[in-house]
């Protein structure tokens, strides 16, 4: 399976072979996505079987433009809002899907509702275009394991079911975007991510959080608790290491193995989280424990993705 640089060449032979339904990974703003054609069953079935992902968990569709979302879902004032002021961007809408709407049932898992997002990312969106279709991605990883954010990370992951792997470095922002639910007359946070609650409450008035009972229901049902996990247990908001464990530090830190950011920056943080889980889950350690992140900003993305590498497995 091929890593190749985000040529002009190689993005226009990933758009054929995502036409033809072929999957390809390619770099977002947030992580790798693992995109194939949204509109052909066999290609998201594909998606699907090559992460272990279970089908209750519908994908994220992504396109490079507004105005190609108009025959999927339906917008309304709010949607328009968000769409006009974060897009491209780390957000996705869930939007009621239109009854003749082109995304595989699948895609949805035969929810009424449709996940969209436009990407901030150079390749992402040259890749979007000359597909010239919604493409579906989720994360380009194995169900439940630690997200990508190098191409390489891609590669150990994901064996044999790509037929390309679109290079473009590693990604800016690190964590997976924000899903908010708009179609019902709350806004409802369904995963806290790149764009902060804050920043989203500002433009749109009060958020409701997902209940916990929403989690892993219908209302949700990607958020699973055990998720993003390495290999060995990770140990939360822990202040120093326990024998044999490795110290994942946040701001000054004796002792650390490696340090989210030595100077308490949370966007460099995000960035840096799922490549730092990567590289310490190693046989030669218990466990990774992880100091104390602050829980506002993207400290809230950060700390959700911490809790659910935490969270008893399956
Ligand atoms: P990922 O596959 O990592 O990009 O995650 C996509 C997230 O969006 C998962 O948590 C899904 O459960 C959530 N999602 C996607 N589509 C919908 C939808 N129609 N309704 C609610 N949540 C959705
Ligand atoms: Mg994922």
């Amino acid at each position: 399976m091929p890593i190749v640089p985000a040529t002009t060449t190689n993005l226009q032979q990933a758009a054929r072979l995502l036409r033809s339904g072929q999957l390809v990974a390619f770099p977002t703003e947030t992580v790798y996505g693992l995109g194939g054609d949204a509109t052909d069953d066999r290609a998201v079935a594909a998606i699907f079987a090559a992460k272990g992902r279970p089908s209750f968990n519908p994908l994220i569709v992504h396109l490079a433009e507004i105005g190609g979302m108009a025959p999927l879902v339906a917008f309304d004032s709010r949607a328009e809002r968000l769409a006009e002021r974060y897009w491209p961007g780390p957000l996705t809408l869930v939007l009621p899907r239109r009854t003749d709407s082109p995304v595989s049932l699948l895609a949805s898992a035969g929810l009424d509702s449709i996940a969209v997002r436009i990407p901030a990312h150079p390749v992402a969106l040259a890749l979007l275009r000359a597909a010239g279709r919604p493409i579906a991605a989720p994360s380009a990883n194995p169900s439940g394991c630690v997200s990508p954010t190098t191409a390489r990370h891609v590669a150990d992951g994901l064996t044999g079911t790509l037929a390309m792997i679109l290079d473009g470095g590693p990604c800016p922002v690190g964590v997976e975007s924000t899903v908010i639910d708009l179609t019902g007359d709350v806004p409802t946070l369904l995963r806290p991510g790149g764009i902060t609650r804050e920043t989203l409450e500002a433009e749109l008035g009060p958020i409701a959080l997902a209940k916990a009972s929403d989690l892993g229901g219908p209302r949700s049902p990607g958020m699973l608790s055990s998720h993003y996990a390495p290999a060995l247990p990770v140990r939360l908001d822990a202040r120093s290491p326990r024998p044999g464990e490795a110290l994942l530090g946040f701001g000054p830190a004796d002792g650390a193995e490696m340090n989210l950011s030595p100077r308490g920056d949370l966007t460099e943080a995000a960035a840096n989280l799922f490549a730092m889980l990567r590289a310490l889950d190693q046989p030669r350690y218990s466990g990774i424990a992880v100091m104390p992140i602050p829980d506002h900003d993207l400290g809230a993305a950060i700390n959700d993705r911490l809790r659910r590498a935490a969270a008893p497995r399956a």
